[in-house]
């Protein structure tokens, strides 16, 4: 089941050891090398399920220097598995430059999913996962931080960011100072552990709750916002129902700038309301 000349990006638990696939198990038992993030992390993973194999270490620092050995040694028809320390490489993780080098070369690239805390974070959030932007780290300074908040002031997808918990109740006081105390946020940390805790609310009650409760300021944390209201959705029924009126009978600029003016609303959010009515 092993394919010569394949580098495999292998998906490992983020906390509970029994979310790791059997393909997983097999594939990390069958390569010829495990390509790892920290070789000593993953040979504790490795002895817990009695695997024997060789590892390598790849990592930010060496990551492009190993690129055309890996290449050199999937085209003599070696089998590689690529590893992070927790969950699926590449996602906030090392991997990418030797993935994108490799597929320029036309070479194997096969992955074998599991983990991710992003994914698994918003399957639990309860916030809309129809669409969603994973944003990685938030900055751990707070003027970076939210020079990055206002920029996505009006996204309107649910946003997933990685954070440390220690930084959590910052976190939240800068997302109430630039996208306001009402915007739903949910935090999940420690995901699969003993500690396990999501908890979501406005951000000004999720405040109160983190400044109560120091355990929740520990371990590993997913954070998510949720996406800012459409335009369309803060204009009232009332306002609604007139311009359906009249656009009925006036062609839409005319309809919107007519309701705009009764309820004190901006022109562009209803010309966009307006076409959907036409
Ligand atoms: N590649 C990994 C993945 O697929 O999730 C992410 C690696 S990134 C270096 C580590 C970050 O993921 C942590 O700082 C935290 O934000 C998040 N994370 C990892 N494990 C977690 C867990 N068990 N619970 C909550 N967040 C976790």
């Amino acid at each position: 089941m092993i394919e010569a000349g394949t580098l495999y990006i292998v998906a490992t638990p983020i906390g509970n050891l029994g979310d790791i696939t059997q393909r997983a198990l097999d594939i990390l038992a069958g390569v010829d090398v495990i390509a790892c993030e920290d070789t000593r992390h993953t040979q504790k993973l490795l002895s817990h399920f009695t695997i024997k194999n060789n590892t390598m270490s790849l990592h930010d620092h060496n990551e492009r220097q190993r690129q055309d050995q890996i290449a050199s040694m999937l085209t003599e028809g070696k089998s590689i598995a690529l590893v992070s320390d927790a969950g699926t490489p590449l996602i906030s993780d090392p991997g990418f430059h030797i993935v994108k080098h490799l597929r320029q070369q036309e070479l194997n690239v096969v992955p074998i999913p599991g983990a991710c805390a992003a994914i698994a974070a918003l399957s639990v959030s309860g916030l809309p996962t129809d669409r969603f932007t994973f944003e990685g780290f938030l900055p751990s300074k707070s003027g970076a931080r939210k020079t990055v908040l206002s920029a996505l002031e009006n996204e309107t997808r649910t946003m997933v960011f990685y954070d440390a918990p220690r930084r959590a109740l910052d976190t939240v006081e800068d997302i109430v100072s630039v996208l306001g105390g009402d915007r739903h946020v949910a935090i999940a940390r420690e995901l699969t552990k003993t500690f396990e805790t999501v908890h979501s609310d406005s951000a000004e009650n999720l405040k109160t709750w983190l400044a109560q409760d120091p355990n929740q300021l520990k371990g590993e944390m997913v954070l998510m916002i949720e996406g800012a209201k459409k335009d369309t959705e803060s204009i009232s029924p009332e306002a609604q129902a007139t311009l359906k009126l009249l656009v009925a009978e006036l062609p839409p600029k005319k309809a919107c700038a007519i309701t705009a003016e009764i309820y004190s609303l901006k022109k562009k959010a209803l010309y966009d309301l307006a076409l959907s009515l036409k």
